[in-house]
């Protein structure tokens, strides 16, 4: 089912009036998936990226398209995302990752959340400082001098709850086999679309609204199918 003209609205204006760092808690918000912005910044950021994941996929259908450049030979690259497979790989939470929280070896790992993230870019070393705030080791070992196998173990947890955050895509370049590897943003490629959707919008909008004077809030209470008529009408002519 279309999203309601006022619901495309009101996620634009969410996710264009935060920073690039809080759009992900403001999809949570606007979506009704958090109570408020307090709230949605306390969330997991894989908890918001999944969550655009699946609002891009309404509004979508199964595939987007991205533009990838082939760092090798600066080939421009057309690369569809299938959302159905991304949902696919970041359905599964890691055991006992239910609160957010995953011990391994006595440490314990939480999934980063927007406050996290937001804390650690005022620090001079944001990955170390995000790093410290969401991996806790248990008292009496040296977090700096960990063994290398518990540290791998700690990562590989870490990055299984990053989950929606941190999904990439990878492929070989068709034009010099090169490999192009490029992070996909699932909260940005939602704001794309919905400026998209919103750009279409506003603009039938306008032309309605001289074709017939109306104003905005009559333009969008009618139904999709209502305003396309109306458009068709205006456009023959039928609003002498
Ligand atoms: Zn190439």
């Amino acid at each position: 089912m279309p999203a309601r003209p006022g619901e495309t609205l009101a996620l634009w204006e969410a996710l264009s009036s935060t920073t690039s760092v809080a759009r992900g808690a403001s999809v949570l918000v606007a979506l009704g998936a958090a109570d408020g912005l307090a709230d949605a910044v306390r969330m997991p950021l894989a908890t918001a990226a999944r969550a655009a994941l699946g609002e891009l996929r309404e509004r979508a259908g199964p595939q987007v398209q991205t533009v990838l450049t082939c760092p090798d030979c600066g080939a421009v690259l057309d690369v569809p995302l299938r959302l159905d497979d991304l949902l696919d790989a970041t359905g599964d939470v890691p055991e006992g990752a239910e609160s957010g929280l995953v011990t391994v070896d006595g440490v314990v790992v939480r999934g980063p959340t927007t406050e996290d993230l937001l804390v650690a870019l005022t620090s001079t070393d944001p990955s170390a400082a995000l790093r410290d705030r969401c991996v806790t080791w248990p008292a009496g070992v040296d977090a700096t001098t960990p063994d290398p196998a518990v540290r791998e173990r700690v990562s590989a947890v870490a990055e299984e709850l990053a989950g929606a955050s941190a999904l990439a895509v990878r492929l070989d370049c068709p034009d010099c086999g090169g490999d192009v590897a490029a992070e996909v943003d699932a909260v940005a490629l939602l704001a794309d679309r919905v400026a998209d959707e919103v750009r279409d919008l506003l603009s039938d909008v306008a032309e309605l609204a001289m074709a017939f004077g109306w104003s905005e809030a009559d333009v969008l209470q009618l139904s999709d199918a209502r305003r396309h008529a109306y458009l068709d009408l205006a456009r023959r002519g039928g609003a002498r």
